[in-house]
C-alpha cells in the first residue's frame, strides 16, 4: 500500500480525458490515492493538457508548494514535459526518483490605487501593462525608484525567464535559458518619435531590481493581465513589479532540454 496522494487536473478535451482515465486506473492498481479537487498537501500534481492548462493549474492550485508535471495534449506544450504515449515509463521513473525539480520563478505586481490600497497579481509568464480599450498609454518607468524614461506605445510586458517563449518572443523578446533568473521588460508596440521616445528592444534586469510604472498626463486607467488574466484599475498611483518569493515546483526528467524543446517547438 502505498498512502501518495496524486492531483490530476486536465482541460475537457477527449485525449485529456482518455488519458486522464488511463493515467488515473494505472496509479490507482499501484495504491495511489488520486483526486481531481485541488488538495494542498498533494505529493504530486499532474496536469493533463497544453500550457494554457498548466497555467491555469498553477492559478486555480494557488502557486502550489507540491511538484507539478505536465502531460501535453496540447498545442505547444512548453511546460509540458510527458507525451501521454508514455505513461508507464513515467511511473516507474516517478517511483524511481529519476527526476529533478526545477524551481521556476514567477513575477509580482503591485498596483497601489491613489486612496493607497494595494493589490497584488502573480505571473509564471509575464505580467502586461496596458492601457484601457486601445487607447495608448504614457507610462513613466523607473527601476529601483529612479526614473528611466517615458514609455509610449500600448503597454509594457513583463516576463519570466519561463514566459520568455509565450508572449514575450511574439513581441520579438528574446528566448532565455531557464537557468537564468532575470526579468525581460519587452515594449508592445513603443512609439519612438520626434514627439515620444521609448526604448524599441527589450531591457534585461537582474532578479534583485524592481521595475516602477506610473501613469503620466491625467488618464490613470490601466489593465492588469497575469499570464492572460485581465484586471481593470482607475486612479492608480503606481504599479511595481518584482520577481516573487513564490516559486513553481516544476518536475523534470532525465531526458529534458530547454534548447531541444526550442528547436522541436520553434524551429
Ligand atoms: P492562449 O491565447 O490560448 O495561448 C497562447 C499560446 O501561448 C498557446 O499556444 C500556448 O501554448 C502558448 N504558451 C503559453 N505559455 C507558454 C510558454 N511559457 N512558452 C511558450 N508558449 C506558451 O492562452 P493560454 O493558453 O491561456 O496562455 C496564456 C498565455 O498566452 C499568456 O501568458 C501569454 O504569454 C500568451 N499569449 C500570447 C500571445 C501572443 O503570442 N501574441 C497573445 C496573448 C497571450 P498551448 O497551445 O500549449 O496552450
Ligand atoms: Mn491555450
Amino acid at each position: 500500500m502505498n498512502n501518495k496522494i496524486i492531483n490530476i487536473f486536465t482541460n475537457e478535451t477527449d485525449i485529456s480525458l482518455e488519458t486522464r482515465a488511463e493515467l488515473t486506473k494505472k496509479l490507482v492498481d499501484r495504491g495511489y490515492t488520486v483526486t481531481e479537487e485541488s488538495m494542498e498537501d498533494a505529493d504530486l500534481i499532474i496536469c493533463i493538457g497544453g500550457d494554457g492548462s498548466f497555467l491555469e493549474t498553477i492559478h486555480s492550485c494557488k502557486f502550489p508548494k507540491s511538484p507539478v508535471i505536465g502531460i501535453n495534449t496540447g498545442h505547444l506544450g512548453f511546460f509540458q514535459e510527458i507525451s501521454p504515449d508514455c505513461l508507464d515509463q513515467f511511473i516507474t521513473d516517478y517511483e524511481d526518483g529519476q527526476y529533478s525539480i526545477q524551481d521556476l520563478s514567477t513575477v509580482k505586481a503591485t498596483v497601489t490605487t491613489l486612496d493607497g490600497r494595494e493589490n497584488k497579481h502573480l505571473g509564471l509568464n509575464e505580467i502586461i501593462i496596458k492601457g484601457r480599450q486601445s487607447y495608448a498609454v504614457h507610462f513613466g518607468i523607473a527601476i529601483d525608484g529612479k526614473p528611466l524614461e517615458r514609455f509610449s506605445g500600448d503597454g509594457i510586458l513583463v516576463a519570466t525567464s519561463s514566459g520568455s517563449t509565450a508572449y514575450n518572443y511574439s513581441l520579438g523578446g528574446s528566448i532565455v535559458d531557464p537557468r537564468l533568473d532575470l526579468l525581460q521588460v519587452t515594449p508592445i508596440a513603443p512609439m519612438n518619435t520626434t514627439a515620444y521616445r521609448s526604448f524599441t528592444s527589450s531591457i534585461l534586469l537582474p532578479a534583485e531590481v524592481s521595475l516602477e510604472i506610473y501613469p503620466v498626463y491625467d488618464d490613470n486607467r490601466i489593465f492588469i493581465l497575469n499570464d492572460g488574466k485581465e484586471t481593470g484599475y482607475s486612479n492608480v498611483k503606481d504599479v511595481k513589479v518584482e520577481v516573487s518569493d513564490t516559486m513553481v515546483h516544476l518536475m523534470r526528467f532525465k531526458n529534458y532540454d530547454f534548447w531541444n524543446k526550442v528547436k522541436t517547438k520553434f524551429l
